[in-house]
């Protein structure tokens, strides 16, 4: 599984030091910059999947980064400041900081608190999936290049796409039916046309370049549905189709990976 992208914005070299190999133990994936204007240029470059930022910097100071990132990005940030009055830190939640720390602090708190505002933001405004080369926005509908010095050739994915890409992203891991996937994206009347909705899923690999034998996080699950599976933790082969009481019942249902496992199993 890919680690999660930091990026921490700190201009004294000790602390910064100390912070980069804290949160690399921890597991991430950590950028370093030393001012705002760095940080603002590395942030619209790599999409960091969250940001450390020191509000007091040379130049524009921290506030001010922050402010600027918010105008065009949602990513959470936890804001480290020197200043241990209130009113500092008050200022910076009010402008739209996620959590912050104080000056001095253990560098594990510093990796659990960043670990919380992933998880938070998952749950809550987990919207942007990186897929391939590209980083997929589901609230603006974008597809974005993942490493701007490659402009891969973007494929219009269309409306009908996009729900089914939403309803997939937005249930990680879950193995949804068939007709589950065709209502939410094109509406009931497509109910039980399973060729229509392969070549949906066909299209929206192929728009996020995901090679034509390759299934990628779009799991097929075969007699059953699909998956957005970005940990690989469905196995592979062919699940039979769960029973249930009524046929009818399975639509509209979903199951979890797990339960569909248990099932598999019994
Ligand atoms: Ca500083």
């Amino acid at each position: 599984m890919q680690k999660p992208r930091l990026l921490v914005v700190e201009d004294e070299p000790a602390f910064a030091r100390l912070i980069h190999l804290a949160l690399s133990r921890a597991g991430f994936d950590v950028h370093t910059v030393t001012n705002g204007e760095d940080a603002l240029d590395l942030a619209a470059e790599i999409h960091p999947d969250a940001v450390i930022l020191d509000l007091g910097l040379p130049g524009a100071d921290g506030l001010s980064v922050l402010d600027e990132l918010r105008e065009w990005s949602d990513l959470p940030v936890v804001v480290v400041s020197g200043a241990t009055t209130a009113f500092e830190i008050r200022r910076g939640l009010d402008r739209g900081a996620d959590d912050y720390l104080t000056k001095p602090f253990a560098p594990d708190e510093l990796a659990a608190r960043v670990r919380a505002v992933l998880r938070r933001r998952h749950h809550s405004r987990g919207r942007r999936h990186r897929i391939g080369s590209w980083v997929v926005d589901l609230d603006r509908r974008t597809l974005t290049p993942a490493d701007p010095n490659v402009n891969p050739v973007a494929h219009a994915i269309g409306r009908g796409g996009w729900r089914l890409l939403e309803k997939l992203l937005d249930n990680p891991g879950r193995i949804l039916y068939r007709d589950e996937l065709l209502d939410a994206a094109f509406g009931p009347s497509y109910r039980g046309d399973s060729g229509f909705l392969q070549e949906q899923v066909r299209r929206l690999r192929r728009a996020l370049d995901i090679p034509p034998w390759a299934e990628g996080p779009i799991r097929t699950i075969h007699g059953v549905g699909y998956a957005y599976d970005e940990a690989g933790e469905i196995p592979a082969g062919r699940p039979r189709r769960p029973r249930t009481d009524a046929d009818g019942a399975a639509a509209g249902d979903s199951v979890g990976a797990r339960d569909q496992l248990v099932r598999r199993t019994v």
